[in-house]
């Protein structure tokens, strides 16, 4: 697990621009009401994970150790190797053969919320591997400090300074009672932090994620144990993917 990930093949970023102008059209011809209904309303999702089912697992964005030692190789291991795969498998055990198996894997996260208690299996695998990507992508070595341009008028303005943001989320990500993921998101022209409950996901509640933090004890406690606020400020601080939130905010 201390190899540096080889990079994506090409084929496989290809697909998925294949599948990002495809998948919407395709799906709302041929595909049932759910799907359908699910489809439309994830138009401007972030499409962090798309492979043609069965789900791949996406390749990290970094070397396993990158992240050390706020998030150290052997956490990486288990949180990415053995917990976000297992989302994953269940995820494609639960749609092989469903009318959601063509489905990108925001629209299995749409459909499943949209099914209510019946689809709630559903719904904690297909979310959390979702936000477990986007997770991924939301943290970099070499990242937090201070974002730049329009995310950062776009922080000041919706909470006054940089610091009151970084203090908010803080407290978000410190006070999620139990699992769950504390968020930066964009709801119409404000930016707002919020948190969310074990597989819960802003995707599903309107609002455009920009960046997130896992606070799952399964994402801290091999290097912090009980400390989760100090895994919350040193992920803050040395972690936070300011290029990715930068451009999530810009997808339209
Ligand atoms: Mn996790």
């Amino acid at each position: 697990m201390n190899e540096p990930n080889p990079p994506r093949p090409a084929s496989a970023l290809d697909r998925r621009s294949f599948l990002a102008v495809t998948a919407t059209g395709a799906l709302a011809a041929a595909a049932a009401p759910a799907l359908r209904a699910a489809a439309a309303a994830v138009p401007t999702a972030p499409a962090v994970a798309r492979a043609p089912a069965p789900f791949e697992l996406p390749a990290l964005p970094y070397a396993d150790n990158a992240l050390d030692p706020v998030i150290s190789a052997q956490t990486i291991s288990f949180h990415y190797g053995k917990h976000h795969r297992a989302y994953l498998d269940n995820m494609n055990k639960m749609v092989a053969g469903s009318d959601l198996e063509k489905a990108t894997l925001e629209q299995v996260v749409a459909a499943a919320a949209a099914g209510g208690a019946d689809k709630s299996a559903l719904f904690n695998n297909a979310a959390q591997a979702w936000n477990h990507t986007f997770y991924w992508n939301s943290l970099t070595p070499g990242g937090g400090g201070k974002p730049e341009g329009e995310l950062l008028a776009k922080l000041e303005a919706s909470f006054g300074s940089f610091d009151k943001w970084k203090e908010e989320f803080a407290a978000a990500a410190k006070t999620q009672f139990g699992s769950g993921w504390a968020w930066l998101v964009q709801d119409g022209a404000a930016l707002k932090v919020v948190k969310t409950a074990n597989a819960e996901t802003p995707l599903t509640k309107g609002m455009k994620p920009l960046l997130t933090l896992d606070v799952w004890e399964h994402a801290y406690y091999l290097d912090w144990q009980n400390r989760r606020p100090d895994y919350v400020a040193a992920a803050i601080d040395k972690l936070l993917n300011w290029k990715f939130a930068a451009a999530n905010l810009a997808k339209a």
